[in-house]
């Protein structure tokens, strides 16, 4: 029997006012021994919801508050919002010399350079000159100038970022470069955030970072964790397709909870980093992926490259899936990856 059907992002949506294009919900059934728990932290500059199952409410405390102190932790480490974070002062020592980081940023950023170099440079965490640039844009409520994009763009480029792993140090070729792992740092967190719930033995849990959700076993006597990714048909009507997963990540990227409207254009905080400008092609992404580091990554790295090569660059690899839902007026075109199509149940 179903019980709670939780919609996640109408939890945002409460919150910041927002609506969501392609949002995801949760249905899950407790088996009688052990009862689900669930508790909400603000972190990483939005609200994480983590979800378990316990005997009692102390032991289930404990675990949340185990768990999230490892995020916060991240957070400290990997921020471009704190200006202490481990990030922004390898940003600032690490111009010309290499400089040792802590095992989390260097598989971090590890990562992302993978994802950049598969993506051609569509996924890029070379690109906070122009993040920031953006940042101060949707403020002001206008697009940056030209010239200041230019500038901005001038110092961004994954290729000016040099990972050694043997020594696990980081080395920039720039003084004006500025990292930024928006993109990829709300995946990893939850990940490490469920890594810790099973090393204190909660196996079956997960965790919600925004639009990054991780999955580990599936709830007491389930088969699998149900999530509805709610969305809009080519006709413009509510549908709801659903997924049935565990020991796996699920994130969203698009432009409906940051942007800029601007002159009739939609501007999403996802940049393009050949163009330097934000996102305007209405697109949101749903990658399926084993780890949240790589869905968080590969779906907004899939946001860049659009439908046609973002779809074919995930028919390229076997560990992502992906549900493609792009926005022209009064209506929404999908388009489902191989894998999403055999793993979903589109209704
Ligand atoms: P959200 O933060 O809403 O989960 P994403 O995971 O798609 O969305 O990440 C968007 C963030 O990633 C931006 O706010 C910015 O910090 C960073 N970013 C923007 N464009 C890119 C890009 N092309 N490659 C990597 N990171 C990006
Ligand atoms: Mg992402």
């Amino acid at each position: 029997m179903m019980s709670n059907r939780v919609g996640l992002p109408k939890l945002f949506k409460y919150f910041f006012g927002l609506s969501v294009l392609a949002t995801l919900c949760i249905a899950e059934v407790s088996a009688p021994a052990l009862r689900s728990f669930e508790g909400v932290e603000p972190h990483m500059g939005t609200l994480v919801r983590i979800q378990l199952y316990a005997g009692d409410a102390g032991s289930a405390e404990s675990a949340f508050r185990a768990a999230f102190d490892r995020i916060s932790q991240l957070d400290g480490a990997l921020s471009d919002y704190k200006p202490d974070s481990e990030l922004n002062r390898l940003s600032q020592s690490a111009v010309n010399r290499p400089v040792k980081v802590s095992e989390d940023l260097f598989h971090v950023l590890e990562t992302a350079q993978s994802v950049a170099v598969r993506t051609d440079g569509a996924f890029d965490v070379t690109l906070g000159p122009l993040t920031h640039l953006w940042r101060e844009a949707r403020k002001q409520g206008h697009v940056p100038e030209a010239r200041a994009l230019r500038q901005a763009a001038s110092h961004c480029g994954y290729r000016k970022l040099h990972l050694d792993r043997a020594n696990r140090t980081v080395l920039l070729d720039e003084a004006a470069m500025q990292l930024d792992l928006g993109g990829i740092a709300k995946g990893y967190a939850a990940d490490e955030a469920l890594a810790v719930l099973k090393k204190t033995g909660y196996r079956s849990a997960l965790v919600a970072a925004s639009g990054d959700l991780a999955f580990s076993d599936p709830p007491p006597g389930r088969r699998g964790w149900g999530i509805g990714i709610d969305s809009l048909d080519a006709a413009g009507q509510p549908f709801t397709s659903t997924l049935t997963i565990a020991n796996a990540a699920v994130s969203t990227s698009g432009d409906s909870e940051q942007h800029l409207d601007y002159r009739d254009k939609r501007y999403s905080h996802i940049i393009d980093p050949r163009t330097g400008m934000g996102l305007t092609n209405g697109l949101t992404v749903t990658v399926v992926a084993p780890t949240g580091i790589e869905s968080d990554a590969n779906s907004t790295a899939a946001s860049v490259l659009g439908c046609k090569l973002g779809l074919a660059f995930i028919e390229n690899q076997p560990r992502l899936a992906a549900l493609f839902v792009e926005r022209t007026i009064g209506r929404s075109h999908l388009l489902e990856s191989t894998r999403f199509h055999k793993i979903g149940d589109m209704n």
